[in-house]
Order: structure tokens, then C-alpha cells, then sequence
């Protein structure tokens, strides 16, 4: 049965098909391989020798959580991570690592410079080494019946279970060939990560398939505001020649920043996205505007984080709610770190004059940033 239909919106995950890599050997080991897709509970590990492979986020979370019941915890690493902790420098609160680059702890340092590879958050890591509950290791060299031997080393390191946080492959098995085009290893043509830029009308769109240096929600909900927008004529697509040259673009400032693969032009940096996508349909917000308007509001947004909410301030789906949410969204932030009836400690130094010093310091930090990178 065939349906018609004016749009299709492809929603379906990234993370949907585990990426198993194979080591030789691996056909002999007579213990557990799993993937971390598979983990809900950790008690089954309970005093059992576990190799985690791979240290991104999930297996730095495989790791932790399984190094509290296990026997001993091996995280096995091709490449090393840089790690941050979640809580910043300044008076233990939430560290945003869009503003402060702070690599706490590197066992193998990492080939490429910090912005080339997704950053691991973690407080825990760091003191679970540090206690000997978690060893940190090379790549597998190879499996044996019993266990592994890692790169570098001849001993075998007798294992239970290995859980490979090895991350996801993408497929959309149910779209024609074609549409997703992949160029060689790297290129997905994809007009800001949503449109195939090929395709003659807007009338598909692959939501959330982008890998973001930051939070992926508030950009996904992005994606589906433009979606509906375009969905129903109320905004407009470039050609697709204007498109398909986007496209390139981000590969071309893609491929000087990350290691090739099939993903590289779906990689985006929260901020610069955000503004690029809501500049599509009015809702970026005009700071020059808001400056000569609502001064409170523009020092809010100038010097404090980076919140989904200053994308509701004006165009479609604007929220009355947003002005207010920014200005008191430090006591929320702050309401789970304070004892119930603590009073709020004053701060010295705030005012006008620190707030112009600041503007000056995050001014001169992005200039730096730009400069760098242009030169890398
Ligand atoms: C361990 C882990 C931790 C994460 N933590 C964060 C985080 O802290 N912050 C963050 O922003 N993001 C995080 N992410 C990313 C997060 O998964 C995405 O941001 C978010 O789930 C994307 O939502 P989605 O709706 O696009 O996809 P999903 O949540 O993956 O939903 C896709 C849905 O489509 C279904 N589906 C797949 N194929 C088909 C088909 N052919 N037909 C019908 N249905 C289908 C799937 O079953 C699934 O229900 C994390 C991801 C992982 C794996």
C-alpha cells in the first residue's frame, strides 16, 4: 500500500545501530562482550574483572558505574579524551565548557588538539583511578580465551566481561539511495544538517542528526521550528546550488577541525548553529536591539551562558516567559547545590564596572579562539 503525503519528517535517532568493532582473537574469548547500548543495571558486574573499550561519555559512564560493584575496571583507549569536570572553578558552579577550556585529567594525551574530538564531562573519573578502581589502558593489542592483551604489553589481564562503548553507526534503511548522499567518506548532503540540498522541494527533513559540541535538544527542537515553518510556506529554502555550497563550506571548515569521517559535515558547535538556524526564521535575538531597549536583558545575554531560552524572545513561537526565565535562571542553577533555608552568599565586586571588565575578558577570549583556529 502506497499513502501520500505533504511531508515526512525522519526522526529516528543516531544511535540506533551499536558500532562493534572486532579485535583479533575475539572469536576465543569465553567471557561476555557486550555493548554499551545493552547496559541498564550494573549489579551483574558485581566483583567482576570488566574492560570498558572506548572513553567517550558512555564509557566513561560504563566505567564509573561498573567500578562501584566490580572486582577491578580496565578502560581500554585508542586515543585518550579530554576530560572536564562538570562543576567550574568559580564558587563550585556548573562549568560551561562553551567559556572555559580546563583539561583536568589526560592519561594518553590525545593526538588532536581539544575542539577535534567530542570533550568527555566527568567528575567521578579522575578519583576512581586515582582510588585504583578504574586502570586506564591502551587499545586491545588482541583476545584471549580468558581476557585481553593491550598494546604495549605482553601480559594477559584475565577479563569477565568487555563492554565496547564504541559508539553508533547511522543508517536510514527506508530512504531511497540517493537522498542521504554520502560523497567518499565525509560528505552528507544535507543544507544545516535538516534538508537534502538536492531534493527540489522542502518537504523532507531529517531531524537530530547532527553531533554538536554542546546540548543536542535545544537545537533538535530548533530543526523541528524551521521544519514546521517550512512545512507550512511560511519561510523559504535558498536554491539548491546556495544550498549544496553551505554544505561545502562546513566540510571545508570541518575538515581542518576534526579527523575525516562519514559524519564531518553534520558536526556543529551549539552556539554558532543556533544563531545560523534561528537567523532562518527570525528568532535569533537582536542584541543591538535589545542593548538600546532592555539593558538588563542584553548584559544578561552578553555575559551569561548560552540559554534555549533567548531563542523565544521575538519571531514564531515566541514565549512571554523567555525574558524572565533568563534573568532568574541562576537560581534554578543554583537551587540543588544550596542547603534549603541557605542565604545566598554576596558576591564582592558585582556591578557595572565587572561586568564591563568581563565583556572585555569574553571579547578578547573569542578573538584569541578565532585566531587560532583560522591559523590551524
Ligand atoms: C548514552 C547517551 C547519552 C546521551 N546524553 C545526552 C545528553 O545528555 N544531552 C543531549 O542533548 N543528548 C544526549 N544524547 C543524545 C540523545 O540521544 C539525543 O540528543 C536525543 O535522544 C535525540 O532524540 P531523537 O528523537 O532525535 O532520537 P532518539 O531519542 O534516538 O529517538 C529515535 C526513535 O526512533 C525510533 N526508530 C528508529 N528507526 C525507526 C524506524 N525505522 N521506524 C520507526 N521508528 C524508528 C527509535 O526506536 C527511537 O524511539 C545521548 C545519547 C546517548 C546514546
Amino acid at each position: 500500500m502506497t499513502d501520500i503525503y505533504d511531508g515526512v519528517f525522519v526522526c529516528t535517532g543516531q544511535f540506533g545501530y551499536p558500532h562493534m568493532p572486532s579485535f583479533p582473537g575475539q572469536e576465543k574469548f569465553k567471557g561476555r562482550i557486550l555493548h554499551s547500548k545493552q547496559l541498564r543495571t550494573f549489579e551483574c558486574f558485581k566483583n567482576e574483572r570488566v574492560v570498558v573499550v572506548g572513553i567517550g561519555c558512555s564509557g566513561v559512564d560504563a566505567a564509573t558505574e561498573t567500578s562501584n560493584v566490580a572486582e577491578q575496571v580496565y578502560l581500554s583507549s585508542r586515543n585518550g579524551a579530554w576530560i572536564f569536570p562538570r562543576l567550574g572553578p568559580f564558587y563550585g558552579l556548573p562549568f560551561d565548557i562553551k567559556d572555559e577550556i580546563q583539561p583536568l585529567f589526560i592519561r594518553v594525551k590525545p593526538p588532536n588538539h581539544v575542539w577535534a574530538q567530542d570533550p568527555v564531562l566527568t567528575d567521578i573519573l579522575p578519583s576512581r583511578i586515582l582510588s585504583g578502581h578504574i586502570i586506564v589502558k591502551n587499545n586491545i593489542k588482541t583476545f584471549t580465551e580468558s581476557g585481553v592483551i593491550f598494546e604495549g604489553e605482553t601480559k594477559i589481564i584475565e577479563a569477565d566481561t568487555v563492554i565496547m562503548a564504541t559508539g553508533y553507526n547511522w543508517k536510514f534503511p527506508f530512504l531511497e539511495e540517493g537522498v542521504l548522499t554520502k560523497d567518499g567518506d565525509c560528505l552528507n548532503l544535507l543544507y544545516k544538517c535538516v534538508y537534502p540540498a538536492q531534493l527540489p522541494h522542502p518537504t523532507l527533513a531529517i531531524l537530530g542528526f547532527m553531533l554538536p559540541l554542546g546540548p543536542g535538544f535545544p537545537l533538535g527542537e530548533s530543526q523541528c521550528r524551521w521544519a514546521t515553518l517550512l512545512m507550512s510556506d511560511k519561510v523559504k529554502l535558498p536554491s539548491s546550488k546556495e544550498m549544496l555550497a553551505d554544505v561545502q563550506k562546513r566540510y571545508e571548515i570541518n575538515i581542518k577541525r576534526y579527523k575525516k569521517s562519514d559524519r564531518l559535515t553534520t558536526r556543529v558547535d551549539y552556539i554558532e548553529y543556533m544563531d545560523d538556524l534561528t537567523s532562518q526564521f527570525g528568532a535569533k535575538p537582536n542584541l543591538l536591539k535589545i542593548f538600546f531597549t532592555d539593558q538588563k536583558l542584553f548584559w544578561a545575554l552578553w555575559l551569561g551562558p548560552s540559554l534555549p531560552y533567548q531563542y523565544r524572545l521575538q519571531g514564531p513561537h515566541k514565549w512571554e516567559g523567555a525574558r524572565e526565565a533568563i534573568l532568574t535562571y541562576k537560581e534554578r542553577m543554583e537551587a540543588p547545590l544550596r542547603k534549603t533555608g541557605h542565604r545566598k552568599t554576596k558576591r564582592k565586586f558585582q556591578g557595572f564596572p565587572l561586568k564591563l571588565l568581563l565583556a572585555f575578558i569574553v571579547f578578547w577570549f573569542w578573538i584569541s579562539v578565532l585566531f587560532v583556529v583560522d591559523e590551524m
